[in-house]
């Protein structure tokens, strides 16, 4: 059996205005709730991958409720829970700019300096995951044993930091970001999961899943990023190449359009066909990070380029062409 670990990171913007109730009201609406009625947010997700016996990785983003308060969390907390799914951690230092003075004096926290980890030195770093994980803990039942940097904006120190609290997993990996926001120097690049042991003891790596398209480029397996036809092919190479795991990306409002005021349809249909493809399969299990039986290869065994790389050009046209009307319905 391998396993597919179908990822929503689940957050409110620090982009949008959190400053009155309406405003507050508003961000959440379009960062979990979907339509104002509450269709293809994080509930109606997590209602079809759970039809499919699919349990998802929710990487829920606390810090937020520092800022504002924690009602919107506990209902957050509640959406997941309450239909069997896992809560993980993620955070976005992002949100340490909307505090006030006092607020991150009460809790020992770094001035703002910048919307990534990698801003802040290990100790900074550990006390920033040590309240959002203790933020998020006072609300979730599931154990929290997982973490994915906002904007894979990590670097090696998170990775320690997040050996320093306990945390068994990382998921801030993403080799298509690498150079970007994602400063994680591991070499060779890991493409499956890896004992992480020799520097951040008892954690292991479980990178996010990416392939090679026809331009040399690497892509995520994420929802907005792949086709079904895609991913149908990445299954298989991954099956054939013996990965153990796939990692793949979405967020709580990856099924809105771009300004999130109406659902994004072809990305509800890649929805609901990776659903079905998962739960008709013979060798993917949809689980979370704590399903996971994991006795992980050292780095240097998992470091060989997946063969499932160059995805063929037919399919990479037909995803550009679904991107293309993807915008202009939007
Ligand atoms: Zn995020």
């Amino acid at each position: 059996m391998r396993y597919f670990l179908y990822t929503i990171d689940v957050e409110l913007s620090p982009g949008r205005s959190v400053a009155t109730p309406e405003a507050l009201r508003d961000n959440y609406r379009r960062g979990i709730l979907g339509t104002a009625r509450g269709t293809h947010g994080l509930a109606w997700q997590l209602d079809v991958l759970g039809e499919h016996g699919i349990r998802a990785v929710n990487f829920v983003e606390p810090l937020f409720a520092l800022a504002v308060g924690d009602e919107w969390l506990a209902e957050i907390v509640t959406i997941i829970e309450s239909r069997g799914h896992e809560v993980q951690l993620h955070a976005h230092t992002e949100w340490l700019h909307r505090m006030q003075p006092a607020q991150l004096e009460q809790h020992g926290l770094p001035s703002w300096r910048g919307d990534h980890l990698y801003c802040y030195d290990l100790d900074e770093q550990t006390r920033i995951l040590q309240v959002a994980l203790d933020t998020l803990s006072a609300h979730a039942k599931t154990p929290i044993t997982a973490f994915r940097a906002g904007n894979f904006g990590a670097n090696l120190d998170t990775l320690r930091a997040l050996a320093r609290l306990g945390l068994r997993y990382d998921s801030s990996f993403n080799v298509a970001h690498r150079g970007g926001h994602c400063r994680i120097a591991l070499d060779p690049v890991p493409h499956d999961a890896v004992s992480l042991d020799h520097l951040a003891p008892g954690l292991t790596e479980v990178p996010v899943t990416c392939f090679h398209d026809t331009q040399g480029t690497w892509r995520p397996a994420q929802l907005c990023a792949i086709s079904s036809s895609e991913l149908g092919a990445l299954l298989r190479a991954a099956d054939h190449d013996g990965r153990e795991h796939v990692v793949f990306v979405s967020h709580s409002f990856e099924l809105m359009n771009r300004r999130r005021t109406r659902p994004h349809w072809i990305h509800v249909r890649r929805l609901s066909r990776l659903a079905e493809r998962i739960a008709s399969s013979q060798t993917w299990r949809g689980v979370g990070f704590n399903d996971l039986p994991l006795s992980p290869a050292p780095l240097c065994d998992r470091s060989t380029p997946p063969g499932y790389g160059r995805l063929n050009s037919v399919r990479r046209s037909l995803r550009i062409i679904q991107q293309a009307v993807g915008r202009v319905l939007d």
